[in-house]
Order: C-alpha cells, then sequence, then structure tokens
C-alpha cells in the first residue's frame, strides 16, 4: 500500500518536499473491518488551509476517496461494494465503517456512495459529492436567489463555482461568474449558460463588476475571500446576502497574517447579511440535493466537468495544480 504523508508543515506556496509518497505495510484484517481499495480521489482546496492546522509532520495527508471493499470482517460491507470514505491520501486504507472518527469540518469516516448509472464514480467526489452540496446548500439556503437577481460567483469555473452559478440560473437569476483563464470564462459562458463570466486576471473587479451589474448585486457566493470579497461587498445592493464558503485567496497567507480585513462599513447601510458556513451543516439533507441534481443533469440543466490526473503518484502535483487553477470542474486523481 502506499501513502502521502505531510512532510513538512506548508508555509505559503507549498513545496514538493512538504509532500512525500511513501509505502505503508497493512496489518490483518480484524472482525468488523474492512480493506477499501481507493478507486478516485479528490484533491480540495480545504486541504491546503486545513492541513497544517491539524496534521502533524508524518501523517497522511487528509482527504476524501471513492474506493472499493476488497477485503471484508463486516457483513454489512461486502466485497465489492463502493464507498466514499475520509481515509487520506492512500491506496488503501484498513477501517471500521461504523467509527465515529469525524474528518474535517465534521464530516463522517464512510458515506454511502449515490447511485448514479452513467455516470463516473468520481462524481461521488464532485457534483454528488461534497462540492455538490456545498454549492447547493450554501447558495439556496444562505443566498437564497430570487428570480430576477443578480448573482456573483468567484472561482466560477471551479468544482463548486461552475455549479453554483447553473443553479443559480435554474433559479432564474443573471448570474455573473470570475475565473482565471479565457477558456473558463468560455465554458461558463457558452456551455454553462452564465450571463457574464469575467478573466479576473486580465480585468479589475471593481470596474469589470460595474459594467456587468449596474444596478448591482443581491447575492454573492465567495469562494475567494480577500480583495476580491472587499470588491464586491462594495456593490451589493440593499438586503444582499453573501455566503462565505472559502477564501482560496489567503490559503497560502501564513495563519497569523491573514491579508482581509474586510470593511463592515457596508454591511450596515445596505442591511447585508454575510455568512461563513461548513457543508457539514447539511449533512443529513445531502441525499436531497445529490437526488435534484441528478435529476438536473438527466435533464441536461445541470453539466459538470472533471479534471482528470491519472496515478496515484501524481496526487501532489495535481493538488498543487489545483491550487494554482490548472483545473476547470473538479479536480480528481484516478489511481
Ligand atoms: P476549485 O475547483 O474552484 O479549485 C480552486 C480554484 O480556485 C482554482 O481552479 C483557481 O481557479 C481558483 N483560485 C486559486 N487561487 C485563486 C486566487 N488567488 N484568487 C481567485 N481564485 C483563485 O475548488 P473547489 O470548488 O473545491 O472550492 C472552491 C472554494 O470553496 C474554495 O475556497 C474551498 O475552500 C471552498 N469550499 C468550502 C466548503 C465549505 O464547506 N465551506 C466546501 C468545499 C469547498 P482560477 O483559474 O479561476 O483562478
Amino acid at each position: 500500500a502506499k501513502k502521502w504523508i505531510l512532510a513538512h508543515q506548508f508555509d505559503g506556496v507549498p513545496k514538493d518536499s512538504d509532500l512525500e509518497l511513501v509505502e505503508e505495510e497493512l496489518p490483518e484484517l480484524q472482525d468488523g473491518q474492512i480493506l477499501l481499495e481507493a478507486e478516485a480521489l479528490s484533491v480540495d482546496p480545504y486541504m491546503r488551509a486545513f492541513a497544517s492546522r491539524s496534521l502533524k509532520e508524518g501523517e497522511c495527508m487528509m482527504g476524501t476517496q471513492v474506493g472499493k471493499v476488497v477485503e471484508s470482517k463486516d457483513p454489512q460491507y461486502p466485497v465489492g461494494t463502493t464507498i466514499v470514505a475520509n481515509v487520506g491520501w492512500r491506496t488503501h486504507a484498513i477501517l471500521r465503517a461504523d467509527q465515529e472518527r469525524q474528518g474535517v469540518g465534521g464530516m463522517p469516516t464512510v458515506m454511502p456512495a449515490t447511485p448514479a448509472p452513467g455516470l463516473p464514480v468520481s462524481v461521488n467526489l464532485g457534483v454528488l459529492g461534497m462540492p455538490g452540496a456545498t454549492a447547493y446548500f450554501g447558495l439556496l439556503e444562505l443566498c437564497q436567489p430570487k428570480a430576477g437577481e443578480v448573482v456573483v460567483v468567484s472561482a466560477a469555473a471551479g468544482a463548486v463555482g461552475s455549479l453554483v452559478g447553473q443553479i443559480a440560473k435554474i433559479k432564474g437569476c443573471t448570474v455573473i461568474g470570475y475565473a482565471g483563464t479565457d477558456e473558463k470564462c468560455k465554458w461558463i459562458k457558452e456551455e454553462l449558460g452564465f450571463d457574464h463570466a469575467i478573466n479576473y486576471k486580465t480585468r479589475d473587479v471593481a470596474e469589470s463588476l460595474k459594467e456587468a451589474a449596474p444596478n448591482g448585486v443581491d447575492c454573492y457566493f465567495d469562494n475567494v475571500g480577500g480583495d476580491f470579497l472587499r470588491a464586491v461587498m462594495q456593490q451589493m445592493n440593499k438586503y444582499g446576502r453573501i455566503a462565505l464558503c472559502g477564501s482560496i485567496s489567503e490559503y497560502n497567507d501564513s495563519i497569523d497574517s491573514p491579508r482581509s480585513g474586510v470593511p463592515t462599513f457596508p454591511m450596515i447601510p445596505n442591511e447585508l447579511r454575510m455568512e461563513g458556513f461548513l457543508v457539514s451543516r447539511w449533512l443529513s439533507r445531502w441525499p436531497e440535493a445529490f437526488k435534484e441534481m441528478a435529476t438536473w443533469i438527466k435533464e441536461g440543466k445541470l453539466k459538470y466537468r472533471e479534471t482528470t490526473t491519472k496515478g496515484f503518484e501524481n496526487m501532489r502535483e495535481a493538488f498543487y495544480g489545483m491550487l494554482r487553477g490548472d483545473n476547470t470542474g473538479k479536480a480528481v486523481v484516478n489511481v
């Protein structure tokens, strides 16, 4: 078996020497345990944000995978069962499916895979997994977009953002997405149906937003934080809603000196609501989201894309690439 360990705590932009691939000898299976073999693994921004806060050097890198039970001493999980498991960056893991251990952000160790005939199992890590639930509940519960309103989303061509924009379109909103390349902008506008797609690397956010939303913004789904959030806040309409989903522009900053210093002033005259969330808040309702999104996919209303890296040994590169913006849609690694 192989696993990736956090060899050195991240400091700034992650370096190759921070993560190391090592072999591991697995013990005999005990009663009640299963042996899981990874098929697809997820690389997510939270790993940059949380690894150094929750792992010691030498510990296995955190993460979720979808895999198959290849040996079982738990009758509830016979050989061949596909599950989603929070067991870190490992090719093989021995675990008890009923164990109560909670992963980052209160995620259970084992979750059932969502049956999705005709779709690859990796959708359990993307559109019908944690990022899908994030887009669905973050937007619908916290932003509560109404038809005709203007919704802005950042990291709009990523796993979460690309779904947020499409769900907002399904709800009848005008959608403005910001992404980091012209190709990504083309995809979200031409294929996903966003009304405006703006490359934040070549356009000023404040200025381009005034053009795209001359009457202001009602909902902002924030994946980026920092200066981006500051710029959008200035253009929120009365009673606007901001869902604080992520702050990827700040994850490489030192824990002690985050760059933000979000101005609270525009919140008062405009009576804005701004709320941070962890998607685990709605864990018991995730199946509801996956059911509706699977229907939208079938009806052609919701599209998803995966940027796939082949090979467990390329996990680090896939992860660093995602942080740099190499991915369109969900970044996954197929073993
Ligand atoms: P993405 O698939 O969106 O991948 C990350 C993307 O972020 C990159 O592709 C890149 O695209 C963009 N990016 C990187 N650096 C910057 C920067 N400095 N400024 C602006 N954009 C940047 O990842 P996810 O969809 O998985 O996650 C999106 C956000 O949602 C993250 O902040 C994540 O932490 C958060 N999240 C929060 C959850 C919660 O429970 N609150 C759950 C899941 C995700 P580009 O080319 O456009 O720059």
